[in-house]
């Protein structure tokens, strides 16, 4: 049998949010891979090997994917909400890269629902208008390229997703990446705290950015900053159609 790659996003955690494309792959899969959490959201059954691993080792982990899947097994990487977003369908594509033998590989990039549109969805519309969406992880990049783009964000008046934006190895980075935003003039805006959205324990907290303090985000929390015309209207946050 010819093997497949299938690199699929798991939604941000409730079942009725993985895609019917997602659950048919899930069930035609051979073999599962992925960060160990995340592997755990897949059902075991007679028939499917689940390849748990750890958190940084994401090439390794794309390399083993593409391997197995050259030996003839239907392999689904799996992602939280979408494999595209700060996920592993870069990853694959870098040891694709590294690995010309496997280009031939019938692969398939499954999108899913990212935590950025489920976060604003429980929100109301604050991605209503234009906005960008920052990593404010500095494993993979410079922390001065975070700066500079939160800078120009906030200059160019976007709405701001801001993903894994506090862990314990940096509780420091998210404290700066509000001062940077109030000292670019957007102490006045909505900021939105979207934790564990569509999971049990979902909470989610808006406040004006200056009130905004960095022990209300952890690694399970999605920030979304408003732009300059993000507005309450009853319990609801939305960023209006019309910019003047
Ligand atoms: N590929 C994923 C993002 C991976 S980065 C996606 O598309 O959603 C991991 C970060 O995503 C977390 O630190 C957090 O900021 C965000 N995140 C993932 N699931 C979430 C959820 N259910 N609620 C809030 N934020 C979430």
């Amino acid at each position: 049998m010819t093997g497949t790659l299938t690199i699929a996003g798991l939604g941000p955690g409730d079942d009725a949010l993985v895609t019917p494309e997602v659950t048919a792959a899930l069930a035609a899969a051979t073999d599962i891979v992925g960060y160990a959490p995340y592997v755990a959201r897949v059902r075991p059954r007679e028939g499917l090997t689940l390849h748990p691993s750890d958190n940084r080792v994401e090439l390794q982990r794309a390399g083993e994917a593409l391997r197995l899947a050259s030996e003839g097994r239907q392999v689904v990487v799996v992602s939280s909400g979408d494999p595209g977003v700060f996920a592993m369908a870069s990853a694959v594509f870098e040891a694709l890269e590294d690995n010309p033998q496997w280009q031939s590989l019938p692969i398939r990039v499954l999108p899913g629902v990212t935590a950025m549109l489920a976060a604003a969805a429980c929100a109301g519309a604050p991605l209503g208008h234009d906005f960008c969406a920052i990593n404010l992880s500095d494993n993979l990049k410079p922390w001065t390229v975070i700066e500079k783009r939160l800078r120009l964000a906030a200059e160019a008046d976007f709405a701001i997703a801001m993903y894994n934006p506090r862990s314990a190895s940096r509780p420091e980075g998210f404290a700066r990446a509000l001062e940077i935003l109030k000292e670019a003039g957007c102490g006045g805006r909505m900021a939105i705290f979207a934790r564990a959205v569509s999971a049990p324990d979902e909470r989610i907290e808006t406040v004006r950015l200056c009130e905004a303090r960095p022990d209300m985000a952890d690694m399970r929390t999605l920030v979304i900053v408003g732009n300059s015309a993000t507005r309450r209207v009853g319990r609801w946050v939305y960023a209006p159609r019309q910019v003047r």
